[in-house]
């Protein structure tokens, strides 16, 4: 038999690694049961597309349904099994290949490996004598009562002199500490994420012009991902035009894209469980007008200054408050708001009066989840003090102006929504843009358009 291996096997070794040496330092030993996602029934005999649990993924690399990860942890040793589908090849015929457990374990690189269909009679036996149980807890209703089942029938034979598991911990805050941080894998595969999602929005831009609908656009950027290799989106894509963009979760649909409107696309990728989020604001035939264009600077020199400040060492919190103290002065300029009813910038921040106009948070971590886990506190510090970025950290940013048409606002600036946004590598040299092929500044932006026949 040819040796087969999961690529980048080594990493996802390391990282159970890891889980088990905090297992060890928090309670000696244990035992860990993480479950995969479920397949989703979509109508009739169709299911939705399938997509892996995120947390299941980064501890095995494995994407096949019902799947389980067992950990056996002691202070000396480790056992790593994984449950999985049997071979059938009579549903092979139909839902394409399956691992097996015959070639998991070298595949996976773990210690054994068995059939699913044996979990329920074997899981008993490796939670037998155990005090620690490390799972997802009241998260998952199958999980629950998966570990309900197998605790009773331990119970059940508890006058045998059979201890129970009486410490049950739940495993996500662990995992998602460790994901918060990414590898040089992971960093590879977001870069080409980044760059698969902007030649999208570059496409998208270059096809825009007055007459087509949101979904042609919507289109356009699928094309760019698949023909790239991404799996999929990473999320639903917002193509927004008009008065849309001011709609912050609008899919894309049908509305027209009108001459001397905008177009908002938020939209990113998913590559090998990776995703990319970038947001894009551009005019429909390539050319900003005025207003436009004065509502556009304000929200780009937001962006720029929060990613100046998306460096190494700085809270959390940092770029989404120089984004503010931006476009707050500028909702001063554009005469939205003023100083005899908001009083100053820094009134005007504390009393929340960019609200009407900004109600978004500036970032969010980004990674195998487009909103990815993590704790945005410091998790060892006993006040709420915000999380101190560090090398290996992505997060996007993404500040944005949204006018609705309101007497507050001078009419040349109604349905105007700009967002822009890009994902950012914290690491030790400052940071890095990862989405940084997509052109931002106006003149990039019309020089794209109009080379190509807008
Ligand atoms: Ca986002």
């Amino acid at each position: 038999m040819t040796s087969i291996k999961l690529p980048n096997l080594e990493a996802f070794i390391t990282r159970r690694n890891s889980l088990i040496q905090h297992i060890r330092t928090t309670s000696g030993s244990g035992v860990v049961v993480l479950n995969t996602a479920k397949e989703v029934f979509r109508s009739r005999d169709s299911d939705y597309p399938y997509r892996h649990d995120s947390d299941f993924y980064y501890m095995t690399g494995f994407c096949e349904p019902q799947s389980y990860l067992v950990l056996q942890v002691t202070p000396t040793s480790s056992t790593s099994i994984i449950f999985c589908r049997p071979k059938d090849l009579e549903r092979e015929i139909w839902d394409g290949l399956r691992l097996g457990p015959e070639l998991a374990t070298q595949y996976l690189g773990v210690d054994q490996a068995f059939s699913v269909e044996e979990l329920n009679a074997m899981m008993p036996d490796l939670l037998k004598n155990q005090t620690h149980i490390y799972s997802r807890l009241a998260i998952s209703s199958d999980m629950d009562a998966l570990l309900r089942e197998w605790l009773n029938s331990l119970r059940a034979k508890a006058r045998l002199g059979i201890k129970v598991p009486q410490h049950f911990h739940d495993i996500e805050p662990l995992i998602h500490e460790m994901r918060l941080t990414k590898d040089a894998i992971e960093i590879s595969l977001m870069r080409k994420a980044g760059k698969i999602a902007a030649n999208g929005h570059i496409r998208a831009m270059q096809t825009s012009r007055p007459g087509l609908r949101e979904y042609h656009l919507e289109a356009e950027l699928l094309y760019e991902f698949r023909r790239n290799g991404a799996q999929s989106v990473a999320y639903n894509s917002i193509v927004a035009t008009g008065q849309n963009a001011c709609i912050l979760h609008y899919k894309a649909s049908d509305a027209e894209l009108k001459n001397g409107d905008l177009c908002l696309i938020d939209a990113g990728c998913e590559l090998d469980s990776y995703a990319s989020d970038i947001t894009r604001t551009f005019p429909v035939n390539g050319k900003f007008t005025t207003p436009q264009k004065e509502v556009y600077e304000i929200v780009l020199a937001a962006q720029q200054e929060a990613i100046r400040h998306s460096i190494l060492g700085n809270e959390f919190q940092k770029p989404h408050e120089k984004a503010l103290e931006i476009l707050v002065a500028g909702l001063f300029d554009l005469k939205i708001l003023n100083q005899a009813t908001h009083g100053t910038v820094a009134n005007a921040i504390e009393n929340k009066s960019y609200q009407p106009y900004y109600m978004h948070r500036t970032s969010h971590w980004l990674g195998i989840d487009v909103h990815d886990v993590g704790s945005y506190r410091e998790p060892m510090s006993s006040d709420d003090s915000s999380r101190i970025l560090r090398e290996g950290m992505i997060l996007t940013v993404e500040p944005g102006l949204y006018f609705r048409p309101s007497p507050e606002v001078p009419e040349k600036y109604w349905n105007i929504g700009i967002r822009i946004e890009d994902d950012v590598l914290v690491s030790s040299k400052g940071n890095e843009i990862l989405s940084s092929d997509a052109p931002v500044a106006i003149n990039d932006i019309e020089g794209l358009m109009s080379s190509s026949g807008n």
